[in-house]
């Protein structure tokens, strides 16, 4: 079954992993996704995704979810948009529905 949360999670799941990448993610980019009322929470919830994504040392990443690495920025942003993509859509599929609990 698709819903709603899914469809939304396949949009931030990028932008989610750019943050983790500290590539820079322009409000624009967050509001075409669904809106100005949901952009709010949708970057919040990428950027708490996204933080955990990786871990740095020195100017090198590290992938969080397997270990793998180093990694430069490019190098992070292509492993995890191949090889975890179905795992942090998983996640941020989570993290939308605890957020709008909150408001519901
Ligand atoms: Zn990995």
């Amino acid at each position: 079954m698709v819903d709603a949360f899914s469809i939304i999670s396949e949009k931030v799941v990028d932008v989610a992993i750019k943050y983790g990448c500290e590539i820079t993610v322009q409000k624009d980019e967050i509001i075409s996704i669904e809106g100005v009322a949901m952009s709010d929470m949708i970057e919040a919830v990428a950027k708490r995704t996204g933080f955990w994504l990786s871990k740095k040392e020195g100017s090198s990443f590290f992938c969080n979810i397997c270990s793998k690495g180093p990694f430069t920025k490019r190098g992070l942003y292509l492993h995890l948009s191949r090889l975890h993509r179905s795992e942090i859509k998983r996640i941020i599929e989570e993290e939308l529905k605890v957020e709008v609990k909150k408001f519901t």
